[in-house]
């Protein structure tokens, strides 16, 4: 059989990666803790790695593993481990690879809860800095040679600043730092992160791959491109025979087992039907934020919109060189200043005010006084949030409805 394209692969990859039983086509949600061994054997063997197999499903369960089958042959890595939430896996992968005196240069437009995460790592000795990863210059200023990771978003969110990945990934490999990537903004369908050479690829699959608003998880996925025996903080116990594995050992161990944010099994099949339809939902979100966006940067009733499928984004250039298919489906706009955000918003009716993201509804919501409040005035002018700036995220609806939405919210509030 030929490659099969892209989309073709997501619908199909339950029943072919996994191969369910009975020939059905979802793998089964097995809801089992504990697994039995007809031979005490089998379950040491299982223990000391000598052979694959699940003992306690905190550690592994079929649910999951099948899950992390289809996300790491679609992101084409060595392997895969899913979480409980986003943020589950991101701290699990700081946590389980970082030591007191290591330092790590991330994004400075964080997501708002992978940035407080930051504060909490500090407070164990990691040291943070916070670069314009926009600008690889930037970025290079803030390496030391205690810097084991580097850490970034695809597009950020709410003011879409896209990272240089290219320069970044060029960068690091020429280091040998290791490079993370949260791709959650622009799932596998529209941008290739193994291609500009991310090395751990971090992804909340709450947002476009469950896609539903229905279900909470994550996902890293170990591209295969970082050699591990440079990373000093591996455990001696880690280094299993085959190099490749020895980061997501030490993250499957540390980051899952110890830590214990594990994904539900009911959660691994519901995210895996959302896999299903993420191309389609993708491409349509895309193409409604694209108009959306045209939509508010001509409407006399607003200041700005950042979205980087604008000719008048300043990095425009870079993310058509990046993205397959469309620019995402966030954007944010800044309301001319004698128009109320909150009152703005509570004249949208189908739009529905909720933090959230990725969703097929179309979502919309206060920035500075929801999700960056904690963040203070300062550090939210650093990011490029202003108090009038509303983020939105673009669902599946009819363009026209959500462009009426609009329209008769404006007709209500600009004067
Ligand atoms: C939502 C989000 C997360 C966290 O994901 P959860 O599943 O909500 O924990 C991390 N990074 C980005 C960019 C996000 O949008």
């Amino acid at each position: 059989m030929k490659k099969l394209a892209f989309e073709t692969q997501l619908v199909h990859a339950d029943r072919l990666l996994n191969k369910p039983q009975f020939g059905a086509v979802h793998e089964a949600t097995n809801n089992s803790v504990l697994f039995e061994f007809e031979d005490v054997q089998g379950l040491v063997d299982v223990f000391q790695g000598k052979q694959a197999g699940h003992v306690y499903s905190r550690s592994s369960s079929s649910s999951a593993v099948s899950l992390q089958n289809m996300l790491n042959a679609l992101d084409d890595g060595v392997g895969a481990v899913v979480f409980a939430t986003g943020m589950a896996a991101i701290s699990a992968c700081f946590l389980s690879l970082l030591k007191a005196g290591d330092h790590v240069v991330v994004s400075q437009y964080l997501f708002g809860n992978t940035r407080s995460f930051m504060d909490s790592i500090e407070n164990f000795g990691i040291e943070v800095s916070y670069a314009d990863v926009t600008d690889i210059t930037d970025l290079k200023s803030h390496i030391k040679k205690n810097t084991q990771l580097v850490f970034c978003e695809t597009i950020a969110n709410p003011v879409t600043q896209v990272a240089d990945l290219q320069a970044i990934g060029e960068f690091c490999d020429a280091r040998s730092i290791l490079f993370a990537v949260d791709n959650t903004m622009t799932p596998n369908v529209l941008f290739d992160a193994k291609a500009v050479g991310a090395s751990l690829l971090l992804t909340s699959l709450t947002k476009y791959i469950g896609g539903h608003g229905n279900v909470l998880g994550g996902v890293l996925v170990d591209s295969g491109l970082y050699d591990w025996t440079q990373f000093r903080n591996i455990a001696d116990k880690y280094k299993v025979s085959d190099k490749k594995q020895w980061g997501l050992t030490q993250i499957k161990k540390k980051g899952l087992r110890d830590m214990g944010a594990t994904l539900a099994p009911q959660s691994a099949h519901q995210i895996s039907v959302g896999l299903e339809t993420l191309t389609m939902r993708m491409r349509k979100t895309c193409a409604n934020a694209q108009g959306l966006a045209k939509y508010l940067d001509s409407h006399r009733g607003v200041n700005a919109v950042h979205y980087p499928g604008l000719e008048n984004h300043p990095q425009h250039e870079r993310a058509k060189a990046l993205f397959n298919r469309g620019f995402g489906g966030i954007l944010s706009m800044e309301l001319n200043a004698d128009i109320d955000p909150h009152v703005f918003l509570n004249h949208l009716s189908l739009v529905i005010s909720a933090t959230h993201l990725g969703d097929t509804r179309t979502l919309a919501l206060p920035v500075a006084s929801t999700i960056f409040y904690e963040n203070g005035e300062a550090e939210r002018m650093k990011m490029g949030i202003s108090d009038n700036l509303i983020r939105i995220s673009v669902g599946i609806e009819e363009l026209d409805d959500i462009l009426a939405d609009f329209d008769q919210a404006f007709e209500k509030t600009v004067r």
